[in-house]
């Protein structure tokens, strides 16, 4: 006989967990949250917050050093990372103690402890005060990601570090070399740029975060250059040992080793998804580098459901929560799937990068012929008078139908545009839907109506493309 039971178990406190235990407590079901380390998971603990409190205090350390320009004279500005720090902290605890009472407020148990399965009905939980069963009716397994290591490189928390230590520091490395020019590592490499560190970055494919818009990836490498940061694509990171000047790390490009200096080793070469603290062949759940579910977000085992980045990419907190959202509902008996059209993305770099739906590169693989327009930041007032005028928003969209497929932006704040992008996508917009909203002046948003008006060929404030759209 188990120790305790509960109706619905949910195993990881992330953004896909706490906000399935949430909506299940909210939906009247009896719901046990377990969580080894924090509520709030990687997202609130060590990935998507802190680091967005980070890049923040950095930006606005660089405004400052900058804003003589407009006749601002603020003397010398010096950082107390110690200080930051602690804002830091603040903030998190902030959020996560939010969690935590907006949980228990709908009547979800937290139990702080590390659950592996015995059975397909019962969990083994591990803690600091011992070793207890939990019996359960259906559960949602929202155990995250680990970061992925490379030969060469392991983590020891000293030479060679991963984002979570990064996060902590308290004093500004001279050189740090990133493995990895993906989100996470242009993030952190940008972030500690504008504190001060020298930054290099090697990337194995060749352009920087692979995956996004080719010209947007351009644009980024630019933004690198200027802030002096030295880029190293299609290079291989081999190995490193301790040299008279700090760490020397060998670099193969085109068939040539090189070596590059620093004091730190930023480890970002992507995440996985990690179920192996769960045991889960004693439930039966199969694992084939993720825990592979159905439009329900079951597993194999219909009782048992998966979410967010143990149940595959894109590994993002707010895919996280709207599975966790729509496996809850399931499990209450409504009527949902997982059927999501458009999924946006937002990369805190500076500038920053959003992006929705197809990439022109995608568009091309899948043989769909398409038009283009696009607006560049420089021609926004907001923009100017705002002094953040790199960048621009393009738009795809498929001739003949004229559907809206993508929108990629790049630019100071289009994490907080690409949500627009998104509607329209989800709601199947045609590119006159964009260009014939008004949007407010003057703002950033406008950029994306006259994007669609560039597409259309009647743009007001930029150079519109002649026959742009009509199908080959
Ligand atoms: C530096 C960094 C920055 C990021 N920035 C962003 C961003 O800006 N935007 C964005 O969308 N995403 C971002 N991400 C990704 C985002 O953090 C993840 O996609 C998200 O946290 C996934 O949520 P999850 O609920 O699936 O898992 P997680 O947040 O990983 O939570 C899983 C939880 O399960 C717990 N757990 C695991 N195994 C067990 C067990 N056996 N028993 C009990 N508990 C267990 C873990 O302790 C953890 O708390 C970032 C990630 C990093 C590392």
């Amino acid at each position: 006989m188990s120790d305790k039971n509960t109706e619905v178990v949910v195993i990881g406190g992330g953004p896909g967990g706490y906000v399935a235990a949430i909506r299940l407590g909210q939906l009247g079901k009896k719901v046990c949250l377990i969580e080894k380390e924090n509520v709030g998971g990687v997202c609130l603990n060590w990935g998507c917050i802190p680091s967005k409190a980070l890049i923040g205090a950095g930006k606005l350390y660089e405004e400052m050093q900058q804003a003589h320009e407009i006749g601002l004279n603020v003397g010398t500005v010096t950082v107390d990372l110690n200080k930051t720090q602690e804002w830091k902290s603040g903030v998190v605890k902030k959020l996560t103690s939010g969690v935590a009472s907006l949980a228990k407020n709908v009547g979800v148990e937290i139990i702080k402890a590390k659950a592996s399965f015995t059975s397909p009905n019962e969990l083994k939980l591990e803690s600091s005060e011992g070793t207890s069963t939990l019996a359960f009716e259906q559960a949602i397994i929202a155990a995250g990601s680990s970061p992925i290591e490379i030969p060469g490189f392991a983590l020891d928390g000293k030479a060679v570090v991963d984002s979570r230590d990064a996060l902590d520091w308290t004093k500004v490395p001279k050189r740090m070399l990133v493995i990895g020019g993906g989100v996470i590592g242009l993030e952190m490499g940008m972030l500690y740029q504008k504190f001060g560190s020298h930054v290099s970055v090697v990337e194995m494919t060749d352009q920087l975060l692979p995956g996004t818009d080719k010209e947007i990836a351009k644009e980024i490498a630019k933004a690198c250059k200027k802030k002096k940061m030295d880029i190293h694509l299609s290079s291989k990171a081999l190995g490193y040992e301790q040299g008279k000047d700090g760490l020397q790390v060998s670099i193969e490009k085109n068939g040539k080793t090189e070596k590059v200096a620093c004091d730190i080793i930023l480890l970002a070469v992507g995440r996985k998804p990690d179920g192996s603290s769960l045991n889960l062949e004693a439930a039966g759940v199969s694992f084939d580098r993720k825990i592979p579910v159905n439009e329900k977000l079951q597993t194999n085992v219909d009782h048992i459901y998966a979410i967010g980045d143990i149940a595959g990419p894109p590994l993002l907190a707010h895919k996280a929560s709207k599975e966790g959202v729509v496996a809850a509902e399931v499990i209450a008996g409504k009527n949902v799937i997982y059927d999501v059209r458009a999924m946006p993305g937002a990369i805190f770099t500076d500038p920053e990068v959003a992006s929705v739906g197809m990439t022109e590169e995608e568009a091309k693989e899948k043989g769909i012929d398409y038009f283009t327009g696009k607006f560049p930041m420089a021609a926004s007032g907001r923009a100017l008078a705002s002094r953040h005028t790199d960048g621009f928003v393009k738009v795809i969209a498929e001739k003949g139908s004229e559907k809206l497929l993508g929108v990629h932006m790049i630019g100071a704040h289009v994490s907080e545009l690409i949500g627009e992008g998104t509607l329209a996508i989800e709601m199947g917009a045609v590119i006159e839907d964009i260009a014939l909203t008004v949007h407010p002046h003057p703002t950033l948003s406008e950029c994306l109506m006259e994007a669609a008006e560039n597409a259309l060929g009647h743009a007001i404030h930029t150079v519109n493309k002649k026959n742009n759209r009509k199908a080959s």
